[in-house]
């Protein structure tokens, strides 16, 4: 039996997670599982799993957890201490599925108490990268991702050197404004936006796969994940999502992998390594999907991309300027405060602002990383 905490378990890959688990219960047994606000589905949650503590980061709502799970001798804790004590439970893997920058220390403190870190917070290592992997390195922690483009990079280098990597070919289904001329993006909704073409993820992902921040996020997920320069990586738009991701080699063979648009195997996968874990998900039709599509992204149309390469060209803190510009604007597009388009006008003018203003340095630990996301979000605050 191998112990699991999950963090974010009532979201999109929380959920996916705990359908994978129920097809193994006799492998994992769940000891922390968290949640932002949505208490009912934590309580319901921790119950079924038989965890042994539940944490819900709302702290307004501990009272309502509790009497939710009296009886069922499972603890209750809330906020973000109460977030960091979960982690700090020694267990075999960590689920790492809290949404943007609020996973970093708790996956960061994970990292000292977890043997593995299944890693679906990409925001981790948008901030801090470089910080992230020598803490995981320190403690002897293995980060498996479950991104399933960089789960597909990873299988794809099962059996070989990354060394004998020439090239990472990481896929975007392009999100669904792939045809739209800025002109058209101008009038973009809420609900446009909201309605993904082959995934369903939790709000923040689908808003930033319609900008392709997502694939800009995952471009430098990659460029830390793995020992490869940033010239080295191609985004190619892929609209049908059944190519997860690719790796070329030196010798020109290129090595796909390929599956249903869904999340189930990327964590199984996270979880299993290096065996995979029998699954009863969807099956792969080729003769039904037919034809596969590619096309090179448009960093015109969609700056967001262009400006997540920039950030790593940058380097230092620039990553955590970017992200949380980003998750600014995007919580202020899903209050509908703000145009589809200003979301990548707001990235570009924090960062502009955060380098005239030496905000963009070289973090030595981990505080400095916070303190760098709190000053751009002030400024990208003052954009709105
Ligand atoms: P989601 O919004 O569906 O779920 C997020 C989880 O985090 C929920 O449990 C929520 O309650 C919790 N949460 C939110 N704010 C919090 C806070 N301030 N403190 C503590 N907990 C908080 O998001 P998701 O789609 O499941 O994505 C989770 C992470 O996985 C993201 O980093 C995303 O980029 C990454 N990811 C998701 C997918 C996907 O298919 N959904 C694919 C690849 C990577
Ligand atoms: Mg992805």
């Amino acid at each position: 039996m191998k112990t699991i905490n999950i963090f974010g378990v009532t979201g999109s890959i929380g959920l996916s997670t705990v359908k994978v688990l129920k097809q193994h219960s006799d492998k994992f047994t769940v000891n922390a599982v968290t949640g932002g606000n949505n208490v009912k589905l934590l309580a319901q949650l921790a119950i079924e799993l038989n965890a042994e503590c539940a944490v819900i980061a709302n702290i307004s709502k501990l009272d309502e957890l509790k009497s939710l799970l009296n009886g069922h001798n499972i603890e209750a804790d809330c906020g973000e201490d109460g977030l960091i004590r979960a982690a700090e439970r020694e267990v075999d893997i960590c689920m790492a599925a809290i949404v943007g920058y609020a996973g970093l220390k708790p996956t960061i403190t994970s990292l000292k108490y977890a043997k593995r870190v299944a890693l679906a917070n990409k925001e981790c290592l948008v901030t801090a990268g470089e910080l992230f992997l020598a803490e995981a390195q320190k403690h002897g922690c293995v980060v498996t991702p479950v991104d399933s483009e960089h789960s597909a990079m990873f299988q794809c280098l099962q059996g070989s050197q990354t060394s004998e990597m020439e090239k990472i070919l990481l896929t975007a289904s392009g999100g669904p404004f792939r045809t739209h001329t800025l002109a058209q993006m101008q009038d973009i909704t809420l609900a446009q936006a909201l309605n993904h073409p082959n995934w369903d993820m939790g709000a923040k992902i689908t808003i930033d796969s319609a900008t392709l921040m997502n694939k800009g996020n995952e471009l430098i997920e990659a460029y830390h994940l793995f020992p490869i320069e940033l010239e080295q990586i191609e985004v190619v738009v892929h609209k049908q999502s059944i190519i997860h991701s690719l790796i070329q080699y030196h010798d020109g063979s290129v090595i796909a992998q390929l599956g249903t648009p869904e999340m189930g195997t990327a964590i199984s996968y996270a979880l299993g390594w290096p065996e995979r874990l029998k699954l009863d998900f969807k099956r792969l039709d080729l003769f039904k999907i037919a034809q596969l599509d590619f096309e090179p992204a448009d960093e015109q149309r969609f700056k967001c991309l262009y400006l997540a390469k920039q950030s790593v060209i940058m380097g230092g803190t620039c990553g955590a300027v970017l992200n949380a510009a980003n998750e600014v604007a995007v919580a202020a597009f899903l209050r509908e405060e703000i145009a589809f388009l200003a979301i990548a006008d707001i990235c570009e003018q924090t960062i502009n602002l955060a380098q005239s203003r030496d905000i963009i340095i070289n973090a030595d630990n981990i505080n400095d990383v916070c303190e760098v996301d709190q000053q751009a979000r002030i400024i990208a605050k003052s954009l709105l």
